[in-house]
């Protein structure tokens, strides 16, 4: 059965959008030494950059968006440190122009084909409409006894309600374990809110019967939050497309924003990839754990940790799927299994359209970066496999990813997820369950 809504569904691109882009360029820089890499880090808030990739490791490149105002002198001093610099995107509005979609035609229609409730899953829909879709799914009776259960994990900042949905199969073994999957840390990863009401959308109508999202549901419940940080969302949608943190009114500096994935309260530390400034895209926040938006994940987390296996954290962009640690270069114990696990996943993906996503450790992928989801549900909460999946793609549309590649996108990593699922539950607990 179909779910019935009949309300207006306001997309989130519209012509609302303010801040504009012209001008700005994203330039790939490949610098020399790793003193380099800091002297680059702290001229962040001298020249306004915006760091759309860091470095994952000495010798790899950062992508850092600049405006026309400071390009000049960003220049030089990237001369004087003998930096090789590319310009990746030379006109950010360019990209915005051609691939938002403008449209506010109101998205009524029900697909005729096969799964779902009706709702378009290649566009990007508005905090209110996400909220009306979780409260739809939940309404709904759906096939292959499934049941969805809408849940409140709290609100943001600002007030909005931060909503999460539990998919579960009845008739399925009871005390099942379960595995929580987030989206929409950081407001302009757009694809990540869609990846997961897409996720969503395959899990609850399993639309071909597949068996192994069934063997899926047989074993575990799946908890979905796609929009964490509905504010800074919201924000990108209608004033700043190309905002990344919550919407805290700092009482220094006059900047808004804490970065809520450097704000978590395991081993938490501003100076390893965060930063004290305000008005840093990278601000750690005041104290550990400071947002609501990190509380409603970390209050969860603290009361039912024990039943779940995998915490998932949806990010974009840059194709990898990412394990801890993030504050440091050690690996957990267990780090073998978690890799393995992700492989599974990785080859799942790129069996549908050849996309490759890396595999590997934050830190020794990444770049340092303490305050993050993934380490605090390990570490602090003792969930064994968490993860930072960063999904498409590697720079071309970088967070302005086209629409008409959420799907794509979406499919693919939801492939990789059930596969990844499978491998860890076979390691945990033999292949049964099926
Ligand atoms: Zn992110």
């Amino acid at each position: 059965m179909f779910v019935h809504i009949g309300i207006l569904f306001v997309l989130l691109q519209s012509s609302y959008c303010v801040e504009r882009y012209d001008g700005h360029k994203v330039l790939e820089i490949l610098h020399k030494a790793e003193s380099d890499f800091i002297k680059i880090l702290e001229m962040e808030l001298k020249y306004k950059l915006d760091f759309w990739k860091l470095p994952k490791h000495v010798d790899d490149s950062m992508k850092v968006r600049v405006s026309p105002e400071h390009l000049e002198d960003f220049l030089h001093e990237l001369e004087a440190i003998n930096a090789d610099v590319s310009t990746m995107i030379e006109n950010v509005q360019d990209i915005m122009d051609e691939h938002q979609v403008q449209s506010e035609v109101p998205v009524l229609h029900r697909r005729a084909s096969s799964y779902s409730s009706g709702w378009s899953l290649n566009v990007y829909y508005s905090y209110s409409s996400i909220l009306n879709y979780l409260t739809a799914i939940a309404a709904a009776t759906l096939p292959n006894n499934m049941t969805a259960t809408l849940e409140t994990l709290g609100t943001s900042y600002e007030g909005r309600v931060v909503r999460m949905i539990k998919l579960s199969k009845a008739g399925s073994a009871a005390n099942k374990r379960k595995i929580f999957i987030d989206g929409g840390i950081h407001a302009r990863e757009w694809v990540s809110p869609a990846t997961v009401i897409y996720m969503i959308e395959m899990l609850a109508y399993n639309p071909n019967n597949n068996a192994s999202i069934n063997t899926l549901l047989n074993r575990y419940d799946v908890y979905l939050a796609p929009l964490i940080n509905p504010d800074g969302y919201q924000y990108s949608g209608s004033s700043y497309r190309l905002w990344r943190k919550n919407r805290r009114n700092n009482p220094q500096g006059n900047c808004y924003g804490v970065d809520l994935n450097r704000n978590f309260p395991f081993q938490w530390d501003p100076i390893i990839g965060g930063s004290n400034s305000p008005c840093s895209d990278l601000f750690s926040g005041a104290t550990p754990g400071s947002e609501p938006e990190t509380a409603n994940i970390v209050n969860y987390l603290m009361a039912n940790g024990d039943l779940f296996d995998a915490y998932l954290t949806i990010h974009s962009y840059g194709q990898m799927w990412l394990y801890p640690w993030g504050y440091t270069s050690a690996l957990p114990s267990d780090h073998s299994d978690l890799h393995n696990a992700a492989l599974s996943g990785k080859n799942a993906i790129a069996a549908y359209q050849g996309m490759s996503y890396l595999v590997g450790s934050s830190t020794n992928e990444l770049y340092a970066a303490a305050g993050g989801s993934d380490d605090f549900a390990k570490g602090g909460a003792g969930i064994k496999y968490s993860y930072t999946i960063e999904l498409r793609d590697q720079g071309d549309y970088g967070f302005q990813l086209p629409a008409t590649l959420i799907i794509p996108t979406a499919k693919e990593f939801f492939d990789g997820f059930v596969a990844f699922a499978d491998t860890m539950y076979t390691h945990l607990y033999g292949s049964s369950g099926k």
